[in-house]
């Protein structure tokens, strides 16, 4: 089992029947106080954290009196625009007091299928958290219409893990875990401590219930427990009400884990390997050392560029005799490439016309 005092980088996503109080629709302050607390101590740790929240809507429809029955979409796009800002200062004032700088990060389910979108918003999260800020994601819920968007915060919380390469992800709900059975319905239901692999009859188990305030049931749940997996993540389900939750969870409160058979980086490097590479960059026996010792492609390595390609699209690596080193993600297009290749990284910008990044292969962006 997971220790969230192992995890490196860390997301939790916060469920909107935690932050917003039900009945009143006001928010949980002293909740939300008590989370921020649990933010700075396993940031002291020298852990990044990224929270995904939600509650946007929650807070909105309250603000604009919409009541507790079902929204149309353009009324909880509405509840969403009014309720995010809200939200977005509670997180500001309560880890301010911590030292820590909130930063808010609204995203599509776009942001993640346009890889060259998906490219940019893993570098800005990057910097992010190289700032040593705590990103607090949502949807953008008032641009995202219904074909086009996550609709819960679980699947979102699985991809925002995936795409950071975090190593744990806990998902706050208002269940402590994933049962055999819904509890509510049948007495035997029994609940898992760990899953090591989501199989056919773990899905059978997930049903489809929705719980309360939130859009997530086990079922979304368990689509985000295959994403985090997938990609080397580590993910928890566990029951957040009460205060300081994820010291809680680590001193020992019930979960299930869903355990993943790779690391991160290793996941990664796999997803990278299994795209159908749209072209192909032949570089010099000096760049094929330096990859193999780990470094990324520079520009001054390239003999030839082969294909069209845009930013973000999965490259082939060969050598000049033609043999397959790897593949890797392109930060340039094919055109790009070819104007840049053979030149030192400080002569980009007069190739160009603009400045570009140093590397046409980040070596993170690399299978070898
Ligand atoms: N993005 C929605 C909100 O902030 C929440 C979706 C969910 O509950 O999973 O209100």
């Amino acid at each position: 089992m997971a220790a969230l005092t192992d995890a490196r980088r860390l997301v939790v996503k916060i469920g909107s029947a935690l932050l917003v109080d039900r009945r009143t629709g006001a928010l949980r302050q002293d909740w939300l106080t008590s989370l921020a607390e649990d933010v700075a101590w396993l940031k002291s740790g020298g852990r990044d954290v990224i929270l995904v929240s939600s509650g946007s809507i929650a807070l909105g429809r309250g603000v604009l009196g919409l009541g507790h029955g079902v929204l149309a979409l353009e009324q909880s796009q509405a509840a969403a625009a009014v309720g995010q800002i809200r939200l977005a200062r509670a997180y500001e004032e309560v880890l301010a007091p911590h030292g820590l700088i909130a930063a808010q990060v609204l995203v599509t389910l776009e942001d993640s299928r346009d890889r060259r979108r998906y490219l940019n918003s893993r570098a800005t999260l990057e910097t992010l958290l190289g700032y040593g800020t705590i990103p607090i994601v949502n949807e953008n819920d008032t641009v995202a219409t219904d074909e086009i968007r996550y609709g819960d915060n679980d699947r979102l919380a699985a991809q925002v893990a995936a795409t950071v390469g975090a190593d744990q992800l806990v998902l706050l709900s208002d269940v402590d875990g994933f049962y055999s059975a819904n509890p509510a319905q049948d007495p035997t239901a029994r609940r898992f401590d760990v899953i090591d692999a989501i199989t056919p009859e773990i899905e059978a188990m997930a049903g489809d219930a929705v719980s309360g305030l939130s859009k997530g049931g086990m079922k979304t749940k368990l689509m985000a427990a295959k994403t985090a997996v997938a990609a080397g993540c580590a993910m928890a389900i566990t029951e957040g009400s009460r205060h300081n939750p994820l010291r809680t969870l680590s001193e020992g409160a019930t979960a299930t884990w869903f355990t993943p058979q790779l690391d991160p980086q290793a996941a990664r490097k796999r997803w990278i390997a299994a795209m159908k590479p749209q072209g192909d960059i032949v570089i010099d026996a000096g760049a094929a050392r330096a990859l193999a010792r780990g470094t990324s492609l520079l520009p001054a390595g390239i003999r030839a560029v082969a294909g069209r390609f845009g930013r973000g699209d999965p490259v082939a690596i060969l050598d000049e005799a033609g043999h397959r080193l790897g593949q890797g993600l392109t930060r340039y297009t094919a055109e790009e490439a070819r104007a840049i290749q053979g030149c030192q990284s400080t002569e980009i910008e007069s190739r160009l016309g603009y400045p570009g990044r140093a590397a046409v292969i980040h070596r993170d962006d690399m299978a070898l």
